[in-house]
């Protein structure tokens, strides 16, 4: 079960955690989803094992968001790497005891290239859209006209 949020138009500045420390911006959340779920699944364990799937244990979350300004310690910190229209922060969090939490963080200024970022390409695989991703950019579409378009002239299904 997929858990998609409504919009919060989150106005004003945000702040974001990356994988090289905190990033703040002027923008918007367009959109969030995440897999997070409130019962765990490993009788006898306190948390997941390697590799047990548990997803309150261990989940993904994706953010959109549209950037109109970054933060002057952003830009000092990060130089331009974080500059352009769209951010999108991909995060595996866990909470279990020695595993760290990954995050990506990716801006862009095209919104075929937010759709590329949510896009899972593995070694020999064809390119696939997690069911989560999908609903997250079709719900994103209704705000946004040029993810719309993107997402509606889509090479990957
Ligand atoms: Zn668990």
């Amino acid at each position: 079960m997929t858990n998609i949020k409504q919009p919060t138009f989150e106005h004003g500045w945000i702040n974001v955690i990356g994988p090289r420390g905190s990033v703040t911006f002027k923008g918007e959340l367009l959109g969030e989803t995440s897999s997070h779920q409130n019962q765990h699944f490993h009788p006898g364990a306190d948390y997941a094992r390697k590799g047990e799937r548990c997803y309150a244990c261990r989940w993904s979350e994706y953010k959109i968001f549209t950037v109109t300004e970054l933060d002057t310690r952003t830009l000092v910190a990060f130089g331009s790497h974080y500059a352009g229209r769209y951010l999108v922060a991909s995060f595996g969090q866990t909470i279990v005891p020695g595993e760290e939490i990954f995050r990506r963080l990716d801006a862009t200024d095209s919104p075929a290239e937010v759709i590329e970022l949510l896009t899972t390409r593995k070694f020999e695989q064809k390119p696939n859209i997690t069911s989560a991703a999908a609903r997250l950019l079709a719900r994103v579409s209704d705000m946004d006209r040029d993810i719309q378009e993107a997402w509606d002239n889509r090479v990957v299904l």
